[in-house]
């Protein structure tokens, strides 16, 4: 088993990474009417603590036809027989995340890289963090460790050749990083990743560790360290419960999602939000014959995405994995 080591580095980001509220400004401006400024302060002070932590945006660049929800249809081998609409829709969150000045991490799938070569110099010119998704979405139970390394080595290769940047950060698709994988990371290490965020500390059908630590930390394996991001879980009745982003972010009402979050940063935790292309497209093709809950799962609230992306992107700060880890 591999040693676990907790950090408290939530605080340290806080202290360096000072965030400038506009509506401080606002309490200086506008001082002349006590009570309105009493008023002010207040609102100032519970915005100022939400938003003084910087948290990490991430993105998992793959298509909705390449899901862990339709892998038992939809084989690798018969994934260019579907209509594309992967690099339309990153381009479409790219502007959002222009328009709000927000850099983030892209973790890409291997294939999409290969597909679409224009994609990750693109993700990576406009200013974000490229990281590994694998390459054709295998889950990591079902590969042995010879597959495993195989993977995570040539997309890594590729995305360091397309982008520029040294890819050192990891995520597993589905989260599929479990109690039995867990030399997953040993391999991370000796293939030059530093970090990973793949174990949800959750119970769940198809992955998670409920067991793992909630707080980002480092694992350190018989090559090495690496640190480990886990997706955001809020602890309520003795329970965790995710709260980082995808499915949950559409299922929820938006205002459960940013009290919880809120609760996450108030406990010292900075969180990892993540989000795919697909989720901010409503229109795209419908897969028939999937299992209810896999459709459940998949085209819950599409239409609510973009509307909440921009209420997340108000309420709290966002910036690359890197930056939160402080690993550049
Ligand atoms: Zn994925």
């Amino acid at each position: 088993m591999p040693e676990v080591r907790r950090l408290a580095i939530g605080f340290a980001i806080v202290k360096q990474q000072p965030h400038i509220d506009e509506s401080v400004k606002s309490v200086d401006n506008n001082n002349n009417n006590e009570t309105n400024l009493s008023l002010k302060i207040t609102k100032t002070l519970n915005t100022k603590r939400t938003k003084i932590m910087l948290n990490a945006f991430s993105v998992d660049v793959e298509d909705y036809y390449q899901v862990g929800a339709f892998a038992r249809m939809i084989s690798p081998d018969d994934w260019d027989s579907w209509e594309s609409r992967v690099v339309a829709n990153t381009r479409k969150l790219l502007d959002i995340l222009d328009s709000v000045s927000v850099t983030g991490t892209f973790f890409v799938l291997g294939w999409i890289a290969e597909r679409f070569p224009a994609l990750v110099p693109e993700i990576a010119e406009r200013g974000h963090e490229i990281a590994s998704h694998g390459f054709r979405h295998q889950l990591v139970y079902e590969m042995t460790e010879t597959e495993f390394r195989d993977d995570i080595r040539r997309t890594r290769l590729l995305l360091q050749e397309q982008s520029g940047q040294s890819v050192i950060g990891y995520r597993a698709p589905s989260f599929s990083i479990v109690k039995r994988t867990l030399w997953a990371h040993r391999i991370l290490v000796e293939e030059g990743y530093r970090y990973d965020s793949s174990v949800f500390p959750i119970h769940h059908d198809l992955h998670g560790n409920a067991d793992a630590p909630l707080e980002i930390h480092d694992i350190a394996t018989e090559s090495g360290i690496i640190r480990e991001f886990p997706p955001a879980v809020v602890r309520r009745l003795g329970q965790n419960l995710p709260t980082g982003g995808g499915g949950y972010f559409r299922f929820f009402p938006y205002f459960v999602t940013a009290r919880w979050l809120r609760s996450v940063n108030a406990s010292g935790r900075p969180f990892v939000f993540y989000i795919h292309p697909w989720e901010i497209d409503p229109e795209q093709p419908r897969i028939n014959g999937a299992p209810l809950k896999s459709r459940f799962r998949h085209y819950l609230n599409l239409h609510r995405t973009e509307p909440r992306l921009k209420r997340l992107f108000h309420d709290f700060s966002f910036g690359t994995i890197q930056n939160v880890l402080k690993l550049e």
